[in-house]
This record gives C-alpha cells, sequence and structure tokens, in this order.
C-alpha cells in the first residue's frame, strides 16, 4: 500500500471549496475519514443534540455517495485513533479544516503535536469562517466587543479579504481502511420517532445546499433586508444547518452573492453573515462564555427554577400565540425563524426568568442548525449578559411582535392551529376576547388552546426588579 495522504472530515462535509481535501489530493487518491469524538467535548451539555445527530448522520451519507463509498468512519478518542493510524499505516501526510469551538481548539493542538513528533506532515486550513478569529483586532490588538465596529472596521477595512473559492477537482479517493467503520456503526439516528417528521421538511448534502442558496438568491434575497423579519415570508434562506456542517463554504456565497441584486440586500445578507462570523469570533476570544455570562455582574442573578414554566415552554403552550407557534415550528421542523428565536428566548429569560442556559440546551436538542458559537453568542444576547447585548430591561413583547411581523397570523395560524378560526385582532391576545367570540371560533378556551401562564406586565415588573439587583 502506498503512503496515505489522510484529509480529516469535520465540519467540511463538501468537496467544493474544500482547501485541505484540495492540498491532500495534489500528490494522488486522497484517504477521507471522519471521527465521531465521543469523549474530548468539555461542554457536554452543548453535545450533538439530537437534531443536529440526525442531520449529521443524512450529511454524512450524502458525502460518501460523492466519495464512491470511500469514507473511513471511527468513534471514540481521536487522539487515540490518530494514534493507531499512525502504527498501522504510513502517512504522508494528515490535514484538516479549522473548528473553533474551544474544546476542538484543545483537543487540534495534541493531535497536531502528535503527529509532528512522528514526523508526519500536518497542515491545517481556513474553510468555514471568513476571517480568521485572530486576525481581527482593535488597534490596541484586543479583541472587538461591538459587532458594528468589528463588522466594518474590522473586517470589511481589513486588507486582505476573505480568500477566494477554492476550485472542486475531480478528486480520487482510496480504497478503505481495514480499521474503519461504516457511517451506521456511528449510531447517530435518534431512537426517537421525532426525527421521522424531520425528513419531511429538509433535504441534507452538498448538492442540496447549494440548490437551496440558488434558490434563495433568485427569489428570496429581493426585500432580504426587511422581509427577513417576517416569519411567513420566504425571505430567508434556511442555509443555517447546511452552514452549520460546511455542506456550503461562507465563501462560496459571500462572492456569488456579490453580484445578486438589489445592493442592500446583499449588503443585509452579507452582514448576517458578519453576525456569524462575530459568534465564532467571540467563543474564541472569551472561550469561557459558552457556559458562563460573559458580562460577570450577570452571575448574581436570581434565575428561576420553575420546571411547570419550563415545560409549557418547550411544549409551545405557554397561552401567547407567537411563542407557542415558534416552540412548535422548532418541534415540528428542527429549526425557527430567527425573529421567533428571539422572542422566545426573550419570553423565557424575561418574563419567566429562566437561566439562558437551559433554553440554550434545549435548542441545541432540537435545532438541525445546533452552532455551539451561533447558540452562546444569541441566547446571550438575547439574555443580555452577552456582546453588544440587547440591554437587559428591553424586554420583548410577544403581542405587539406577534401583531408587527406576523400581521396576517398565517405563520401563527399554521403551527397555532387551534387558533385558526379566532379574528386577527385577538389572535395574538386571546384573552381580550369574550365567550361568543370563541364560541364562534369554536374554541374551547383553557382547554382546546391554554391561558397565560404568566401575566405579561407583572412578570416584566417582576424581572426589571431582578435586574435592579445586579446592575450595580
Ligand atoms: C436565541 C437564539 C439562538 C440561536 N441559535 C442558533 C444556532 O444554534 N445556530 C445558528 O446557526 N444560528 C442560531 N441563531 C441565529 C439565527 O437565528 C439563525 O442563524 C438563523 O435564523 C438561520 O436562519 P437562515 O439560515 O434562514 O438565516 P438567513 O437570514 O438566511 O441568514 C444566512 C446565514 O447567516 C447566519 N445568520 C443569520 N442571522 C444570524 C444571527 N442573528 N446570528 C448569527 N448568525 C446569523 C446564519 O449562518 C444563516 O444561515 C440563534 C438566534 C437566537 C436569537
Amino acid at each position: 500500500m502506498s503512503k496515505l495522504a489522510i484529509h480529516w472530515f469535520r465540519r467540511d462535509l463538501r468537496l467544493a471549496d474544500n482547501p485541505s481535501l484540495h492540498y491532500a489530493a495534489q500528490n494522488g487518491p486522497v484517504t477521507p475519514i471522519f471521527i465521531l469524538d465521543t469523549v474530548n467535548n468539555t461542554q457536554k451539555e452543548f453535545n450533538l443534540g439530537e437534531a443536529s445527530s440526525w442531520w449529521l448522520h443524512h450529511s454524512l451519507n450524502s458525502l460518501n455517495e460523492s466519495l464512491g463509498d470511500r469514507i473511513n468512519c471511527f468513534s471514540g478518542d481521536p487522539l487515540k485513533i490518530i494514534e493507531q493510524l499512525i502504527s498501522a499505516y504510513e502517512i504522508e501526510s494528515f490535514s484538516w479544516n479549522r473548528c473553533y469551538s474551544p474544546w476542538e481548539i484543545e483537543r487540534d493542538t495534541k493531535i497536531k503535536s502528535l503527529l509532528k513528533d512522528n514526523d508526519i506532515e500536518v497542515k491545517t486550513f481556513n474553510a468555514s469562517l471568513l476571517w480568521e478569529p485572530w486576525e481581527i483586532l482593535k488597534d490596541d490588538n484586543t479583541p472587538y466587543k461591538v459587532f458594528s465596529p468589528f463588522y466594518r472596521k474590522g473586517c470589511l477595512k481589513k486588507h486582505a479579504g476573505p480568500r477566494e473559492v477554492v476550485e472542486k477537482n475531480d478528486y480520487s479517493f482510496s480504497d478503505k481502511l481495514a480499521s474503519s467503520s461504516d457511517i451506521d456503526s456511528l449510531n447517530l439516528l435518534p431512537k426517537h420517532h421525532w426525527k421521522d417528521k424531520l425528513n419531511k421538511h429538509w433535504k441534507i448534502g452538498e448538492e442540496s445546499a447549494m440548490e437551496k442558496y440558488i434558490h434563495f438568491r433568485d427569489n428570496g434575497l429581493t426585500g432580504y433586508k426587511e422581509g427577513r423579519n417576517f416569519p411567513a415570508q420566504e425571505n430567508v434562506s434556511v442555509l443555517s444547518p447546511h452552514l452549520h456542517f460546511g455542506e456550503i463554504s461562507p465563501h462560496q456565497i459571500w462572492f456569488d452573492i456579490k453580484s445578486a441584486c438589489p445592493e442592500k440586500d446583499v449588503a443585509h445578507f452579507h452582514s448576517e453573515l458578519g453576525w456569524r462570523e462575530f459568534s465564532y469570533y467571540l467563543i474564541y476570544h472569551f472561550p469561557f462564555m459558552c457556559t458562563e455570562n460573559l458580562n460577570k455582574r450577570f452571575d448574581k442573578f436570581p434565575w428561576s427554577e420553575n420546571h411547570d414554566f419550563l415545560l409549557a415552554w418547550q411544549k409551545g403552550k405557554t397561552g401567547y400565540p407567537i411563542v407557542d407557534a415558534g416552540m412548535r415550528q422548532l418541534w415540528e421542523t428542527g429549526y425557527m425563524h430567527n425573529r421567533v428565536r428571539m422572542i422566545v428566548a426573550s419570553f423565557l429569560v424575561k418574563n419567566l426568568l429562566i437561566d439562558w442556559r437551559v433554553g440554550m440546551e434545549w435548542f441545541n436538542d432540537c435545532l438541525c442548525d445546533a452552532d455551539l458559537a451561533n447558540n452562546t453568542a444569541s441566547w446571550q444576547w438575547t439574555a443580555g449578559s452577552g456582546a453588544d447585548a440587547a440591554p437587559y430591561f428591553r424586554i420583548f413583547n410577544p403581542i405587539l411582535q406577534g401583531k408587527k411581523f406576523d400581521p396576517d397570523g398565517e405563520y401563527t395560524k399554521h403551527f397555532v392551529p387551534e387558533l385558526k378560526n379566532l379574528p386577527s385582532k385577538f389572535l395574538f391576545a386571546p384573552w381580550e376576547a369574550d365567550d361568543s367570540v370563541f364560541e364562534e371560533a369554536g374554541i374551547n378556551y383553557g382547554e382546546d388552546y391554554p391561558k397565560p401562564i404568566v401575566s405579561i406586565e407583572e412578570s416584566r415588573d417582576i424581572a426589571l426588579k431582578a435586574y435592579d439587583q445586579i446592575k450595580g
């Protein structure tokens, strides 16, 4: 057997724009490996959730098809697995595209040393971020904590822009290694029947990701800047899980969309990719924030532990229709629209006073796009404890948000069908309707649909008083 050129697939489950794969292929066939890391994640509560695990299973299958069934799967501790590969095979080169979670950086640093100590050429590449987090610093060499200067001054004005897209070649892949397993042996498919619903909503893999992107560019991009706030409109790309698993790269999107129109929508779409960069940037520079408040004042916040409230929130039975619609969209589809994510997160943290980490854990389990960086930064942003965060005293009002962003109730009625006959003017505040309205709509209020679990005004006052205790 000739010496192996190993490419380690991680969150780059694609052939196009894959710098490490391209490098590994320069002298002949590549040996593609995937390792399910079951030991190193120090943020255990944010380990691969059920929806992500389901996605990964299908994404690996799709990738493996493109590789002509040559993927080599392993499960366990990557360091030990790579040690075994080193002793079993002659390895010419070993490469991967970088990941940025704190625990992945720590693990990869050790693996790099192991390979170097064994005189194996090891190379790592950028494949999933437009700007490396360590390249963007303020004039005083400290990291940004506010999005606008980070993006406008740090990223956009940086002399070297994002790297060019790497063209896909006709790569060839070596025969499977005797010591490897197949994808099924990774046991990624959850036992839960819940996953069966997800099949209806998604087409997974590199080809589908590109098709979805093109569909969005040609049909949803016009009007994106405003339309992205309205959950019933098709003005968002729904590319987040594809981006998370690297079925498409931000570089492919960034450059291609540049030539699209209108300019203001393109610029806004670019800036949302910028928010994604900012999340990765934050957890790179402040790794503790994946589990701890970035703003330490929040360490003293008197969070409540109300299991009944949490359950009502998770099940979409809070009595606030826009909140319930969002939570049910999550449960039905493994996705939630960004505007509604902000509404439900604010409701959990500020009206139910439940710790943002509890909400983040539920999102981590249910979202197909669950992403340590985006999930951490967004939850802390909503809670008010994060970088450039929404001030704690700014509390989303689910009634006004519903009226403004789902004016016809299309989104809410789709996910809360028991309210479909309620006249629109009561949809976001059903308690304002009298008995005859419910009778006419055929709704047994309190039975078919719950009454509010908390009063918005009272819970808001309690939250503000709690905040007064820590604001210093
Ligand atoms: C409480 C909360 C938790 C979240 N958790 C996650 C998560 O686990 N994973 C995740 O990918 N996103 C998360 N987000 C951010 C955002 O909601 C999603 O990225 C977005 O809704 C994905 O839909 P889309 O692909 O249609 O977005 P589009 O509007 O089409 O945007 C394109 C891409 O830009 C990025 N993006 C867009 N908005 C944001 C944002 N506000 N912050 C960071 N990146 C953004 C995403 O990668 C997205 O796919 C969270 C937001 C909130 C408020």
